[in-house]
């Protein structure tokens, strides 16, 4: 019982989601040296159950560390933060009344420290390798991943690489250089980056931070399904709409409803889970379309919305699954679609949202329009990061924006 009141972490050991064999947890690992699958942390569900309640933790200070016995750090003193999670669960009307539902709430995650919800993962994965002892970390990332990585690494005296395509938003790239990583910029997209991660390895000694191959940034992503569950009173939404690329939040979200419901906090019905992609990358969109287990590599991805940008995912039989277990929808947006969509959230509801989050307003319209989600049922877009990461995809683009916008101040006013 003593090591309990110190170690308030229920991690028991790793388990791979393909083969299902089990593995250390105390010790670094990447995917399933057999099939090469993600692993995913497993805990001690009635230790859980029996150590903390909710109560308990809607006293705790607002960020993800609340859920604490459902994380994989042992010691408090491993815990690398800056303060993230527990974002606000907006609840909207006007953008509600545009789009004809009437139970609608926006996750901003735009609210997150480095401005995305990348930090939630990050901060949890790196928290785990430095406990771990892990001392030089590298990461392929679509733009987000990577200013997160750099920040969280800084924090906590590691060494970074980052590899992003050389086209991501000019903030990624300052956050990164800001923080002190060493920041390398690729031709191509995060697939080719993520080569370059791994041929890096033995040379570089560097351990691989890429998502759903290190086990541990699921955690911190997890704990979105925590926070939506906490703040709509332990009754989930009958919708959940978010825009996948490697897919981490969807079946993180997953994961956490599932050991809700292990522990005996949730009642009722999953929600039915929507996976947003961009017309020009959606693999997974076609995939779920054609009735597949697995998706295959998407030729020639482009979209604006670079966290989205991913042609093919380690995860992407994980995401197809919990589409199908949730009796889910897939829906790919165009790039004015989602632009569109970031106005409007703008301009009805004053949330200023990434090219992704507008991805979810579009498709919410769609599937709105389609009769797939009825006037009552309660649904929640996830805004994944904040309009002001991206602004050199903007101005020419907001319906607001047309020439003439920005005028003199009349005479009067001088
Ligand atoms: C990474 C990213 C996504 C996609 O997240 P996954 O959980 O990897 O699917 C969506 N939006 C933004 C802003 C991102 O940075």
């Amino acid at each position: 019982m003593a090591t309990r009141l110190q170690n308030m972490s229920f991690l028991t050991h790793l388990e791979c989601t393909r083969c299902g064999k089990q593995y250390a947890a105390e010790a670094l690992q990447t995917t399933c040296p057999d099939d090469g699958k993600p692993l995913y942390p497993r805990y001690d569900y009635k230790g859980i159950a029996a150590a903390v309640t909710k109560d308990q933790i809607a006293r705790r200070p607002p960020n993800l560390w609340r859920y604490r016995e459902f994380l994989p750090v042992r010691e408090d003193a491993n815990i690398v933060s800056l303060g993230e999670g527990m974002t606000p669960l907006l609840r909207t009307g006007r953008l509600a009344a545009q789009l004809g539902v009437n139970n609608l709430w926006v996750k901003d995650e735009g609210q997150m420290p480095t401005g995305s919800f990348k930090a939630r993962g990050m901060s949890v994965a790196v928290s785990r390798a430095l406990e771990l002892g892990v001392k030089r970390v590298a990461v392929p990332s679509a733009g987000n991943a990577g200013g997160a990585l750099a920040a969280y690494a800084a924090r906590a005296g590691m060494e970074a690489y980052i590899f992003m395509p050389r086209d991501v938003p000019h903030a990624n790239q300052v956050e990164v250089q800001a923080a002190g990583a060493r920041g390398f910029l690729v031709e191509g997209l995060i697939t080719n980056c993520g080569a370059l991660v791994r041929e890096g390895t033995a040379a570089m000694g560097w351990f691989d931070m890429s998502t759903l191959k290190e086990p541990y940034r699921v955690e911190g992503k997890k704990t979105m399904g925590f926070e939506v569950a906490e703040q709509l009173r332990w009754e989930l939404p009958d919708v959940i709409v978010y825009p996948a690329g490697g897919g981490t939040g969807l079946v993180g979200m997953w994961k956490a409803f599932e050991e809700l419901e292990r522990i005996g906090w949730l009642a009722g019905r999953r929600p039915r889970m929507v996976c947003v992609q961009a017309e020009h990358c959606a693999p997974i969109v076609k995939a779920h379309q054609e009735g597949k287990a697995e998706a295959s590599p998407w030729p020639d991805a482009a979209t604006v919305a670079g966290g989205i940008r991913v042609p093919s995912a380690v995860g992407d039989f994980l995401m197809l699954r919990v589409l199908r277990e949730s009796q889910g929808a897939a829906v790919a947006v165009s790039d004015p679609e989602l632009l569109e969509g970031v106005g409007l959230l703008a301009r009805t509801e004053g949330i200023f949202a990434c090219p992704e989050g507008g991805a979810t307003v579009a498709a919410l319209r769609r599937l709105v329009e389609q009769g797939w989600i009825a006037k009552e049922e309660r649904v929640v877009l996830f805004n994944t990061g904040s309009g002001f990461k991206y602004l050199e995809a903007f101005p020419a683009k907001l319906e607001t924006a047309a020439p003439g916008f920005w005028q003199q101040p009349p005479a009067h006013t001088s």
